[in-house]
């Protein structure tokens, strides 16, 4: 099972407001990272943006050493693998899976960005961009996790 993971939006809220309202980048890290330790089984994938500009060592940084271990890669870049009509970040996604011979790995997309799915929005554990990773998207995943074990 890989998570296809998102930054923005998941990790913590999306906009400049959060931080007037006193979260911090990477706030809701420790609860997907409580999430995960129950699924050792799920590798992580990261997606989101922050990968076009920064070294894989500083995109790795905030998270905790055990789960640093089970992120595989980064998706490729923005504009590569199929052409529309898929959204960019499930061509990213699916470009990555077959570069990596994993196709047929059960994989699950953690992200806000619902117009980036279209194909593959039935993968995607949906969060609200201002709200980040919730209670409800926590279900959410524990579900499809539980569902691929
Ligand atoms: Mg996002």
């Amino acid at each position: 099972m890989i998570l296809f993971l998102d930054f923005d939006g998941v990790l913590h809220p999306e906009g400049e407001d959060h931080v007037l309202n006193g979260s911090a980048d990477f706030c809701f890290l420790p609860r997907l990272e409580a999430l995960l330790r129950q699924f050792p089984f799920v590798k992580i994938v990261i997606s989101s943006s922050w990968r076009e500009h920064l070294l894989n060592k500083t995109l790795l940084k905030p998270f905790s050493s055990d789960i640093r271990t089970r992120i595989v890669g980064v998706i490729p870049p923005s504009g590569f693998g199929l052409q529309p009509p898929y959204r960019n970040r499930e061509r990213e996604i699916l470009a990555w899976l077959q570069l990596h011979d994993a196709v047929d790995e059960p994989w699950v997309a953690l992200d806000d960005a619902y117009w980036q799915f279209d194909h593959c929005k039935d993968r995607l554990v949906l969060c609200g961009s201002f709200v980040g990773f919730d209670d409800k998207a926590s279900a959410e995943l524990r579900a499809r996790f539980e569902g691929a074990s």
